[in-house]
């Protein structure tokens, strides 16, 4: 596989430095870029030597030869043109990623929907493969934006502290219920991230408010003291581990049933927001044939509108 290719070549000059594999057509562009738009703000005369030895490479090398000169010449002005330096410069920031086991890999894409950061494990080593698009270079706020944001990310997966796991087990009763439970773990996560990045003084994509309308929107079912506790704790911890996160973004409403507050029917097991709560004279045949399949079951465990209408078509009680 050409990532492991890679990774399998690289030499480590110097432990304290971050492993970095920079894709060559990411080089390439980036360094047009910087040229272009000189974003190092270096003098003229840098840039003009980048184009005169390129021009050089047209007229002094073979075909076979010119493929080679290239790629050096690349890589050689990701440095001078002071690209290199921006990745640098975030990464230092990143301790977890500077040992000798963790290789960042760069590799361009070309658009937004594209970019994505992702950790792969195999064995010992750990590689962060940073998907992005060339011309973020030109873009300070964004690219450390969105790269101190990722790579926190990251660094929580790589921390023995925030106990990270991928194979966390969910308490959905169905998978739709657990999809839901990871985005609202998604949610928390984002927030944490970006409240940390914010304390450190550094920009971040989203706002504080989005944040919080996303919160409020995904969080509908805790009251708003419960949503204030969990963005407390958000705000005011620095150690939260991945089960924090999780065990917050269970609906614990979606476990208990709805004679122990929640929303679960102890018949059918759906989740239901109305259950039946008025019952009558007229309705207590219903109760008692419930009873009659359900010895367990009492009136004060509740019941939802579906089985309230399924015992009452066996009672044959008009409701
Ligand atoms: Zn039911």
């Amino acid at each position: 596989m050409f990532l492991e290719a890679w990774i399998s070549i690289v030499m480590k000059i110097n432990q304290d430095q971050p492993n970095i594999i920079f894709e060559s057509s990411f080089i390439e562009e980036a360094v047009f870029l910087a040229a272009k738009y000189n974003i190092g703000k270096l003098n003229d005369s840098i840039i003009q030597d980048f184009h005169q030895e390129r021009e050089g490479i047209y007229k002094h090398t073979t075909i076979q030869e010119r493929d080679f000169a290239f790629e050096r010449l690349y890589r050689e002005y990701f440095q001078k043109l002071r690209v290199r330096e921006i990745f640098d410069n975030i990464i230092a920031d990143y301790a977890l990623l500077h040992r000798p086991d963790v290789t960042l890999f760069v590799k361009k894409v070309w658009s937004k929907g594209q970019e994505d950061t992702e950790l792969f494990v195999d064995g010992r080593s750990r590689t962060v493969c940073i998907a992005l698009m060339a011309n973020r270079i030109l873009q300070p706020f964004c690219i450390q934006a969105i790269l101190r944001h990722d790579l926190l990310r990251v660094s929580d997966m790589l921390d023995k502290n925030f106990q990270y796991t991928p194979h966390i087990i969910l308490m959905g009763k169905s998978e739709l219920e657990n999809n839901l439970i990871k985005d609202r773990f998604r949610i928390l996560w984002d927030m944490y991230i970006d409240i940390r990045l914010r304390k450190k003084g550094h920009s971040t994509i989203k706002l504080i408010d989005d944040y919080k309308k996303a919160f409020q929107k995904a969080f509908f079912f805790l009251k708003d003291d419960e949503r204030e506790y969990v963005y407390s704790k958000l705000e005011g911890c620095e150690t939260l581990t991945q089960i924090d996160l999780i065990n917050w973004a269970q609906d614990a409403r979606s476990i208990k049933t709805l004679g122990e507050g929640g929303l679960r029917c102890p018949l059918c097991d759906f989740t239901c927001f109305k259950p039946v709560s008025n019952w009558s004279k007229e309705t207590f045949a219903i109760a008692e044939a419930v009873k009659n399949e359900h010895p367990q079951w009492t009136i004060e465990q509740g019941i939802c509108p579906q089985c309230f209408d399924l015992y009452s078509s066996k009672t044959k009680v008009k409701v």
